[in-house]
């Protein structure tokens, strides 16, 4: 059995107010929930509220991390973060190659393998997303657009990958409120699971993100290769997020 993971990408938003409501609601919230045994939780906020999310969580269950990592260690890339950074602020984890990331700021999958080798590198677990935009899933071609992702991270090899979180967001169900069916997600997260099974990582954790909430988590999180879920938008407010969170 593979321990879930309930992660919360909080994009763009917050403020120091809201996000210590937030922050504070969570970790009152999981810390009487029976499922803390079960389930992993954490949450990924932008990089100026790190040091908040660090004051805010330690010593509780809750992780925190970020949403995105530079491939590099250090040096003159303006406006990059470096993995150690990350690190000295207690991240646990960090996305990269999240869907917003390579439309907006053209990273391929190359890249973002790099960005996973950093984050292993500084001890940070890597999150990557895959998933396919509603014209590859129209097509019918979405698996060979997933395998195409997932190779130059598989390449890392065997040690590398065992450290990771795999999580795979269709395009077309962000943002949209079309979550992808629970029989949609667990045909991508089988081939996912079997091409892990391939590099000998079973038990890595697949995610699946896409208009996740507390009335849908339960039969996505239900499926046999779903292992937990990368939550947008929900992860905003406490009572849902922390409801999905009972669902993992
Ligand atoms: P939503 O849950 O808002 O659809 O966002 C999903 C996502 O992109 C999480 O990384």
């Amino acid at each position: 059995n593979i321990r879930r993971l309930v992660l919360g990408n909080w994009k763009m938003h917050g403020e120091l107010a809201a996000n210590a409501q937030l922050l504070s609601a969570i970790r009152s919230g999981w810390n009487q929930s029976s499922n803390a045994a079960a389930c992993d939780v954490g949450v990924c906020v932008p990089f100026p509220y790190l040091s908040q999310a660090e004051s805010a969580l330690h010593g509780s269950d809750i992780a925190w991390g970020a949403q995105d990592i530079s491939r590099f260690d250090k040096g003159a890339y303006t406006g990059e973060v470096s993995g150690t950074m990350l690190a000295d602020f207690g991240c646990r984890y960090v996305l990269v190659g999240h869907s917003e990331r390579r439309s907006m700021h053209a990273e391929s999958s190359d890249v973002v393998a790099d960005k996973a080798k950093a984050a292993l590198a500084a001890g940070l677990t890597p999150v990557v997303c895959i998933g396919e935009s509603l014209e590859e899933r129209e097509s019918g071609r979405f698996l060979d657009v997933i395998h195409a992702q997932l190779a130059p991270v598989l390449a890392l090899g065997s040690e590398a990958v065992s450290r990771m979180v795999l999580a795979y967001e269709p395009v077309w169900a962000i943002g949209t409120g079309k979550t992808a069916s629970p029989e949609q997600a667990q045909e991508v997260h089988a081939a996912i699971r079997a091409a892990l099974v391939a590099v000998k990582c079973p038990g890595v954790r697949i995610l699946y993100g896409g208009s996740v909430k507390a009335a849908n988590a339960a039969t996505l999180f239900a499926q046999a290769d779903i292992d937990g879920g990368l939550i947008g938008g929900a992860a905003l407010v406490a009572d849902e997020f922390l409801r999905i969170a009972e669902a993992g």
